[in-house]
């Protein structure tokens, strides 16, 4: 084949098309990332090489030596970065310099604002990769080979929207990417300073990357190659002798991140198993971490410092899958499969070890660095929220790193823990309350809080999604049991005096008929009508059995589309309230009925749920109010029929 004929031109799929001029502008104060990025790849595409070596050797082409290079030409004004990794088929090269496969991108481009700053940041995170080239490079020339392969091919652009792509001849196996510089971007040109950025942000690869001795005095022959970086992978060396940049500078590498993470751990395991895990929390949370398409993005597994495996989900639980890093085990086959992972008795052990340390990483943030917990807890709290359901056997420790909004201090995604919780519980109070709804303000204002806001009691204010999930596997904590102030029977155990108890008795007996009265109006909307010991402002409350499922949760339910058991929640109500004072005393039944309806719909509304039939609702409330402001019997205004209005 000839390379006339095969060059053909290519548009730019359009997503790369803008990212690339978002980022050659609003990367531009962080132009050096280019080289570090490149090496990055580079390394990547080294560690591809060995694995796929280890099964196949002829991909070594007899060239053992694995190694990056990177070179500068002062004359023809070019810095080039190449390998002899794995290298890239033209099919390759398109499917991934060329297009960006990751999911969300279209979202991710839309949440861009134009405010330059905060763009960097979200363009770090979404991952500059390949095409942080352009920032420094008006054209750019990727030659690359695959292992094994005859031909190679040679991709160029200048960033616009076009890339050519033709076949071409290369001897030596790998990709090396050439940069034209840009007009002004001559600081590039310099040994020194390229060494100097190879030493800061490169340090830690575990190849060398090797440049030439730079020539002495008037001779202008190319020195020899010589390392420039210290070679050894960083998690192999001793941790007394990595400081906080090095450790920092690894984690951009493994996690594409362009942000420092939050805290790491870093541990040599020695004795009847050995391996070595090293371990990052991220500041932020990528931008896809909730879509359902997201390739799994974890800890990368090594055998004997050889790369195996991204990705290996087994290393940590789902429930800590924002957990980047690496597990280098000695133990393993240097054969091991996703497969053999699944069910492995080395890998089950070094996934317990990593959770212990895991957990205990998040302890130490959460007691020495409460800003960066909160950080972490606003990223990622919702993620180990799940933990209490799937790790029963770290429950207690993932509960003491939960975080509330509750009465007390309603922050929100919450600062309260369990600990503080107790730490103030009131005398003789032995359960922890919580609430369920839809947002903090919804939470704060239900009539259930009435009595304990009274008391000064603090009450736990649950409105993430899962917290209903979570809450049906979390029923202790400290020797103390959770309960929903909205279910059950109420009991503040001795937070209740003996005098309080006996009005209660009191006015049960006083009651009885009035409740009887109302159970018979409402009927099958309702099961038990009782006195309440909730409310000291609202007349009425909505109450689940202890064992059934909060309202909240059925409209959840509902939401989601999922069948939700017929329940009949009970009504409380407080005899001391005005409305249910008119109530008893009302000797018509046509209009006791109306009043009771209403009684019960207002605490559906209450609860922040949804009534079957508003506008019976409306109806009934707007004749109650023309009767009350004695505009006639308000017939008009009267409900068509005497039993619309169910609840949701
Ligand atoms: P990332 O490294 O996060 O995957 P990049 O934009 O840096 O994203 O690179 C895109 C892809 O291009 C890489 O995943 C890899 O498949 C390929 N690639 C880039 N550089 C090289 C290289 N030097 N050798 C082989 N493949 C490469
Ligand atoms: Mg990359």
């Amino acid at each position: 084949m000839s390379d006339a004929q095969n060059k053909e031109t290519r548009g730019f799929q359009a997503e790369v098309k803008q990212l690339l001029q978002l980022m050659i502008h609003s990367m531009y104060s962080n132009k050096e990332v280019f080289l570090r990025e490149l090496i990055s790849n580079a390394s990547d595409a080294l560690d591809t090489l060995r694995f796929q070596g280890l099964k196949d050797e002829s991909l070594y082409e007899n060239d053992p030596d694995l190694a990056i290079r990177v070179e500068y030409d002062p004359e023809a004004r070019t810095v080039t970065v190449s390998d002899n990794g794995i290298g890239m088929s033209r099919e390759e090269v398109i499917e991934r310099i060329g297009t960006i496969a990751k999911s969300g991108t279209k979202a991710f481009l839309e949440s861009l604002s134009g405010d330059e700053k905060k763009d960097a940041r979200l363009i770090g995170q979404f991952g500059v990769g390949f095409y942080s080239a352009f920032i420094v490079a008006e054209r750019v020339v990727v030659t690359t080979r695959r292992a094994g392969e005859r031909d190679a091919v040679r991709w160029e652009s200048d960033g616009g929207g076009e890339y050519t792509i033709e076949t071409v001849g290369k001897p030596e196996r790998g990709t090396e990417v050439v940069l034209h510089l840009r007009e002004g971007e001559d600081e590039f040109l310099d040994g020194h300073r390229l060494r100097g950025l190879i030493r800061q942000y490169s340090d830690h690869i575990a190849f060398p990357i090797r440049m030439r001795a730079e020539p002495s005095g008037e001779d202008d022959e190319p020195g020899d190659w010589e390392q420039v970086n210290r070679g050894a992978p960083l998690w192999a060396r001793p941790k007394s002798e990595i400081d906080d940049e090095e450790y920092k500078g690894f984690y951009k590498h493994i996690a594409h991140d362009f942000e420092e993470p939050l805290a790491w751990t870093h541990n040599k395991v020695e004795g009847s198993q050995e391996y070595t895990s090293l371990l990052y929390i991220p500041r932020r949370a990528p931008f896809d971490l909730w879509d359902p398409q997201r390739r799994p993005q974890g800890v990368k597994l090594y055998v004997q410092r050889v790369f195996i495996l991204d990705d290996a989900e087994q290393l940590v639980p789902r429930y800590l899958r924002f957990v980047r890093g690496v597990v280098d085990s000695n133990d393993l086959p240097l054969n091991v499969s996703r497969e053999i992972l699944q069910s492995n008795r080395v890998i089950d052990r070094i996934r317990a070890g990593s959770v212990k340390k895991l957990l205990g990483l998040l302890q130490d943030m959460a007691a020495k660095r409460p800003e960066d917990y909160a950080t972490f807890w606003g990223e990622f709290g919702a993620v180990l929220k799940e933990g209490i359901v799937e790790d029963p056997e770290n429950r207690e420790a993932i509960a003491g790193l939960l975080r509330f909004p509750s009465t007390h201090d309603d922050t929100v995604p919450g600062t309260v823990s369990l600990a503080d919780y107790i730490g103030r519980m009131q005398e003789g109070q032995d359960k922890l309350y919580y609430i369920t709804a839809d947002s903090v303000a919804a939470a704060k204002n239900s009539p259930h809080l009435e009595v304990f806001r009274k008391k000064g009691i603090e009450v736990l204010l649950l409105t993430d999604r899962v917290d209903e999930w979570v809450m049906a596997h979390l029923t202790e904590y400290d020797g103390k049991s959770f309960q929903h102030v909205a279910k059950g029977a109420l009991d503040l155990g001795e937070a209740e005096s003996e005098d309080e108890k006996a009005a209660k008795e009191k006015r049960e007996t006083e009651s009885r008929e009035l409740l009887e009265r109302i159970k018979t109006a409402l009927g099958e909307r309702v099961g038990e009508v009782r006195i309440t010991h909730r409310l000291t402002d609202s007349p009425a409350c909505l109450v689940a059995d202890e064992a059934g499922l909060s309202s909240h949760l059925q409209r959840i339910l509902k939401e989601a589309g999922q069948a939700v058991p017929e329940m009949q929640p009970h009504l409380e109500i407080n005899p001391d309230h005005p409305l249910v004072t008119r109530l008893d005393a009302e000797k018509s039944g046509e209009r006791f009925d109306e009043w009771a309806q209403l009684l019960f719909e207002q605490a559906v509304l209450a609860e922040g749920g949804e009534l079957e039939d508003p506008a019976t609702f409306v109806r009934r409330m707007n004749h109650i109010l023309l009767t009350l402001s004695g505009n006639g019997d308000g017939e008009d205004a009267r409900a068509g029929s005497g039993d619309g209005g169910a609840a949701a």
